[in-house]
């Protein structure tokens, strides 16, 4: 097992993650790859415009001085390794569809009717559909409400998110968005909410409205007060305010937590540390794995592999994390039994 194990993790970055974990168990299908499901997809049709390789858990994210002009990007891409790569022109959908045949991954894609359909023509059955009530990347222009309830009801979209309202500084429990979220519990869609982490780690310069304060997990107590019916997944698990997220998941059973772009961003001991207290402060049941995928291809075999070499978490918490929790919270009737 411990061979295996090792061999899966050294053929990570040559792309055969699915294929040695089958040798592993003397077969040779990706059919009998264990399902993953992923929550945490943009529908991108190209590798993120501007974007470049990135180094995952390398994070540092370097101090600059305002009198000079700042990057916008606040990484150290250059002096690291492995780095992931974006696909070339016009091969981002085909490359992401490889990695989720070969991984036997089913995914949350989010974005806008057109967007999650072509993610849905390439990939019958691996796509289940998210949109959410922002028009646009304008921070305040929203979709009207009965767009909104027609995509829901005859649309065919399952998940509401993502949605981003840190980036415009507003609190999940503001009034002006009340109205989306009655939406989604009275229709029983999960709502996928963007609380905590702040993106390349120059947040204050690439969008001047985010605040990181409007990410304090314990924000949506109100809006869950207002909805005591509505599913809720926090969207990159509050990082880094552990303290407040623990308490809102104590208080409110129906909130569940995704690990996406945590999960790759931050320096691995970081990563590890923020999942296990998660985990054993007694939630191991609500934590879904996601990877926030918009760019690099490879990042979704890199991202599994941390939770399927994670030494603090059992093969059944891993399985649950990969798979189970997801699936119970989006209602699908696949489960895994126990
Ligand atoms: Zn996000």
């Amino acid at each position: 097992m411990r061979v295996c194990q090792t061999l899966v993790s050294r053929l990570l970055f040559a792309g055969t993650f699915a294929i040695s974990g089958a040798l592993c168990r003397g077969q040779n299908t990706t059919a009998d790859v264990a399902p993953v499901i992923d929550v945490h997809v943009h529908a991108m049709d190209e590798s993120f415009p501007g974007g470049g390789p990135m180094c995952p858990n390398e994070a540092k994210f370097l101090a600059s001085d305002p009198k000079t002009k700042e990057a916008t990007f606040g990484w150290d891409v250059e002096n690291c390794t492995p780095k992931l790569y974006p696909s070339e022109k016009g091969q981002y959908i085909k490359d992401v569809k490889a990695e989720m045949e070969r991984l036997n991954v089913t995914a949350v894609v989010f974005g806008d009717e057109a967007g999650v359909k072509k993610w849905q023509d390439a990939m019958p059955g691996r796509v289940i559909p998210g949109t959410s009530f922002s028009e646009g990347m304008t921070p305040g222009a929203r979709v009207s409400l009965d767009k909104l309830r027609q995509e829901f009801t005859t649309g065919g979209f399952k998940v509401m998110g993502e949605i981003g309202l840190q980036y415009e500084g507003l609190s999940p429990s503001d009034e002006s968005v009340d109205k989306y979220f009655a939406l989604a519990e009275e229709l029983d869609i999960p709502v996928a909410i963007h609380m905590g982490t702040g993106g390349s780690g120059r947040a204050n310069i690439t969008t001047p409205k985010f605040r990181g304060s409007m990410g304090n997990p314990l924000l949506l107590e109100e809006l869950l007060a207002r909805h005591p019916k509505l599913r809720v997944q926090v969207m990159h698990a509050g990082y880094p305010m552990i303290d407040n997220m623990l308490t809102l998941l104590q208080a409110n059973s129906h909130v569940y937590v995704d690990v996406a772009g945590l999960i790759w961003s931050y320096p691995i001991k970081e990563v590890n540390r923020y999942i296990q207290r998660i985990v054993e402060a007694g939630f191991e049941d609500r934590v879904m794995f996601g990877t926030d995928q918009m760019e690099w291809p490879k990042l979704m075999t890199y991202s599994i592999s941390l939770i399927q070499n994670a030494d603090y978490l059992t093969p059944e918490e891993k399985r649950d994390i990969l798979y189970n929790n997801a699936a119970r919270f989006l209602r699908l009737d696949t489960h895994e039994k126990k």
